[in-house]
């Protein structure tokens, strides 16, 4: 039987929001009253008026997962006991998965397509990966003399908080609250004020599953209000963030001017794509390369937006690529035949139609795209928009537009594209397609990047860490090396009378 087409429209329509914050367990007004509006990037409607949460929330958000964590009611249970909870924490996720994806997809954007497919249940995988891990992991005894014992343990840190954005505003939460849960730790996250709404909802699904009050708060509110009164916090332990390059180095400085918490920091990126002539399968490249900066708008910190391709082949893989554009077009978010939804507000789309002019001022050839779509529809919307001819000197080339915009850019010499791919403040990412194992090996480790792609790009999954180097960050989420992150090594050194 073919399954009924859901009606995204009306369930929208009938979609109740609360912008309230989640502390110790219970939904809150900011202690000021203060609100600030959630607006729909999909077509500029009101959602809700979230919480502006200040100093005052973030204290009693900070002293609600301190007594949590100083009583031990969660870090105390047996790591099996947690694991119980975070999978029924992910499986509830799964039970209210068009809920949550509708949630993400009202409050940013993305196409209901995606946020249904990949956000709702990459969290919830998360999730459930970090609770199925954390009862297999032992700790280590020191190869010490005879006349001790020496116990090398890890430990929660104590209270983490999350700080995340608004690109990917579920799944960035749980790749920090994830392993900080799983290790025991208590969590304060302060979404985006761009969308705060799954996160605010998460909340509510981890207490349902048996998360204790207090360890997981949420405090939406504004990165100078709440995001900086968490990191400058001298109860805070330890701070998650993922954001942009400029907030990141606030907040080692936070980090630095309050208690030296330890700061991991995500950042943005500019990654770079590059395509040899002896790439072995064409098409897979332009799809792969396409696919993956216009994936999510463009608002993507991994996304290939430099793309260098050897000159020999360059005209036919424009051709190939430019065939695949109009697929890429914008469209309704709740419509599920979307690819491309909305961009995420007034000032983003700004940005980048900013950077489309720049572009075009400094000599690149625009060769699809450039304009704002669907006004009527009271959205944000810009067409897939293709340069080629891009100079690395160029700004387009330079900074991180996130926006559905790519840089084309010829070589004719190996060498020199990677050069140009690491001359850049980033180093999230980068990808080569190549048929010599040789000079897949020795490209990879010539480009500067926390993940390099041979062949593929954006594929990975929760195994595998995820970061940056240089300017993209310190730290790594995902795979097992996130809990070093949340987790401190303690000494016990037991002498043998
Ligand atoms: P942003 O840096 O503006 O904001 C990120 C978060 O920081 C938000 O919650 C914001 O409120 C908060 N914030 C802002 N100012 C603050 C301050 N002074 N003190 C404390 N908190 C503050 O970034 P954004 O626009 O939300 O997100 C886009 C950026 O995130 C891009 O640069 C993108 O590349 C990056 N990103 C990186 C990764 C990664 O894993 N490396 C993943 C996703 C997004």
């Amino acid at each position: 039987m073919q399954k009924q087409k859901t009606d995204w429209h009306a369930q929208a329509a009938a979609m109740q929001f609360d912008g309230r914050a989640f502390i110790n367990g219970q939904r809150v007004a900011a202690q000021s009253g203060a609100t600030f509006e959630c607006l729909s990037p999909v077509d500029g409607r009101k959602l809700a008026d979230a919480a502006r949460c200040d100093a005052a929330d973030v204290d009693a958000a900070v002293l609600a997962a301190r007594a949590a964590f100083d009583d031990r009611r969660w870090a105390g249970l047996a790591p099996a006991a947690r694991k119980r909870i975070l999978i029924k924490f992910a499986d509830l996720m799964l039970q209210h998965r068009d809920e949550l994806a509708l949630l993400e997809t009202l409050d940013m954007g993305k196409p209901i397509k995606y946020s249904r497919s990949v956000d709702v249940p990459s969290a919830a995988n998360c999730i459930r990966w970090y609770g199925e891990a954390v009862d297999k992991i032992y700790d280590e005894i020191a190869p010490t003399a005879d006349t001790a014992l020496a116990l090398i343990t890890r430990e929660p840190v104590g209270v983490v908080a999350a700080i995340v954005p608004w690109n990917y505003p579920m799944l960035m939460a749980s790749w920090k609250i994830a392993p900080a849960l799983a290790a025991g730790n208590s969590v304060v996250l302060k979404p985006s004020e761009k969308s705060p709404l799954s996160a605010l909802r998460l909340a509510e699904i981890a207490l349902e599953a048996g998360i204790p009050a207090g360890v997981f708060n949420v405090v939406p509110g504004y990165g100078h209000e709440a995001g900086s009164a968490l990191a400058l916090h001298m109860d805070v332990d330890c701070i998650g963030f993922t954001g942009s390059t400029k907030v990141g180095k606030l907040i080692l400085q936070y980090a630095g001017q309050s208690n030296l918490k330890r700061a991991w920091t995500e950042l943005g990126g500019k990654s770079a794509n590059i395509v040899c002539a002896d790439c072995p399968d064409l098409d897979a490249a332009v799809r792969a390369s396409i696919g993956s900066i216009y994936f999510n708008q463009g608002e993507s910190c991994n996304a290939p937006s430099r793309l260098f391709v050897e000159e020999s082949i360059k005209a036919e893989f424009l051709t190939r690529a430019v065939a695949m554009l109009p697929d890429f077009q914008s469209g309704d978010p709740l419509d599920e035949a979307t690819v491309m939804g909305a961009i995420v507000d007034s000032i983003q789309l700004k940005t980048v139609l900013g950077y489309i002019e720049s572009g075009q001022a400094e000599g690149a050839k625009l060769v699809f795209g450039g304009e704002q779509q669907r006004t009527e529809s009271g959205g944000y919307y810009v067409a897939p928009t293709l340069f080629d001819e891009v100079k690395s000197s160029m700004k387009i080339a330079r900074e991180e537009i996130f926006g559905p915009v790519l840089s084309v850019i010829g070589f004719t010499d190996l060498n020199d594209a990677i050069r140009e791919a690491n001359a850049t403040a980033y180093g999230l990412q980068a990808a080569v397609w190549t048929a010599d194992i040789n000079k897949a090996i020795q490209t990879s480790r010539a480009l500067r990047a926390g993940t390099v792609h041979v062949n593929c790009y954006d594929e990975d999954d929760i195994t595998v860490p995820f970061g940056g180097v240089k300017q993209s960050g310190n730290g790594r989420d995902k795979s097992l090396h996130a809990l070093e992150k949340y987790t401190e090594l303690k000494t016990t050194w037991i002498r043998i009378g």
